[in-house]
């Protein structure tokens, strides 16, 4: 199964039920549609049941029937659509596992002014057997299957709107007395007799659409640099005062040095020498040698070390990594925080899910802000801050 669209109601006769849904099949259907007994009234009429809507692109043929071919199908989507709509809210849906299928579903709102509180409830949903499929189409999707349901809720406003005018407490009385027997389609709600058509040419285009998504490549990676210099350095100034230094390069203040070798070592650290030029002015690090190592900078302690400070500092002063071994494992740290930077520089949306999943924590976001300045233009960057801050709470 590539994934199956339907329309579903709530019958206020029959519940939620199944109106329409369209299918995507490599050749022409071996079968009609089932012959299970489905509910039946005006409110849950679409197609006749042994009628179908069909359209053709060079690859696929596209089927809308009232239920699905298969059997086992139509159970599986009349399952889904008693769970759309069984959820008070309208709004969107994720459900599912690997025995029923995954589904999304969107449900909402048609005006009928002889429906109980004048509101029918329909649902769109999306079935597929492949989780990750159906979720890599979930932005797509919902954008047009909400657009789908602005219109149906459009129209049906409009046919409302006559109503009331034309006869506005015969509606009224009429939704009071007759809660049993006032079952209308979605065609005569919209005032469109070809609905059904529309809906069937809407839904073919959704599930001939194929979603790619375009990651932006950088052939910039990191060059690995000598790392024993960095360790050197890591072992002459000392922990202390390295971390100071580090946290300055890793988020983007101004370190400064009369050695222009020693300041190239330092920022070995970044996966690009040249974000130099993007680090904020106003914060600064200057260090010098005297008999000692002295460090001048306004820059604040912030507390929890970054995991990525972390990691690099463990690598420098782990004995057991010899050179060769420190050079790789340093670039595969600085590489990886260089992903972590990039996914949250594309991605069109950041939650919580997503960092966890990065395993991005609260004393991150300074390093990530840095980097992620790095990897994305103005606009993007000063939304990606705002998510970053909003998730964590920081203010
Ligand atoms: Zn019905």
């Amino acid at each position: 199964m590539e994934g199956i669209l339907a329309l579903g109601h709530f019958c206020e006769t029959h519940g939620p039920c199944v109106v329409l849904s369209t299918q995507r099949c490599k050749g022409d259907p071996e079968q009609g549609p089932h012959s299970l007994t489905v509910p039946w009234c005006e409110a849950c009429q679409s197609l006749e049941l042994d009628q179908a809507l069909v359209s053709r692109d060079e690859y696929c043929i596209y089927v809308t029937t009232r239920t699905p071919l298969q059997q086992d199908l139509a159970f599986l989507l009349k399952q889904a659509t008693v769970r759309s709509l069984s959820c008070e809210q309208e709004g969107t849906l994720y459900f599912g596992d690997n025995e029923r299928g995954h589904v999304i579903s969107h449900s909402f709102t048609v005006h009928d002014s002889l429906a109980r509180g004048f509101l029918r409830k329909y649902t769109i949903l999306m079935l597929m057997r492949d989780k990750l499929h159906l979720l890599n189409k979930w932005t797509f999707l919902l954008k047009h299957i909400k657009d789908i349901a602005g219109i149906l809720n459009e129209y049906s406003a409009k046919v409302n709107e006559e109503e009331q005018l034309q006869r506005p407490q015969r509606s009224v009385r009429q939704a009071q007395n007759q809660p049993n027997n006032t079952g209308r389609s979605l065609s005569q709600l919209t005032g469109k007799p070809a609905i059904y058509a529309h809906l069937h040419l809407w839904f073919a285009w959704l599930l001939g659409c194929q979603i790619i998504v375009e990651k932006p490549f950088s052939s910039n990676l990191p060059v690995p640099k000598p790392s024993s210099l960095l360790r050197t350095l890591f072992q002459e100034i000392g922990q202390e005062k390295f971390k100071l230094i580090a946290l300055c390069i890793l988020t983007g203040k101004t370190v400064d040095a009369s050695d222009p070798n020693m300041l190239e070592t330092l920022y070995s650290m970044l996966p690009d020498p040249n974000w130099v030029q993007k680090a904020d002015k106003s914060k600064y690090c200057k260090i010098r040698k005297e008999n000692n190592w002295l460090i001048d900078s306004n820059v604040l302690n912030p507390g929890k070390t970054s995991t990525l400070q972390n990691e690099i500092e463990n690598a420098l002063g782990d004995a057991r990594l010899t050179e060769s071994a420190l050079e790789p494992q340093l670039t595969s740290i600085v590489m990886h925080w260089l992903h972590i930077a990039r996914v949250l520089s594309w991605c069109p949306q950041m939650d919580l899910k997503l960092l966890q999943s990065l395993n991005v924590q609260k004393h991150d976001i300074p390093v990530l802000i840095y980097w992620t300045l790095n990897c994305s233009d103005c606009d993007k960057h000063d939304s990606i801050v705002k998510s970053l801050y909003n998730i964590y709470g920081v203010s």
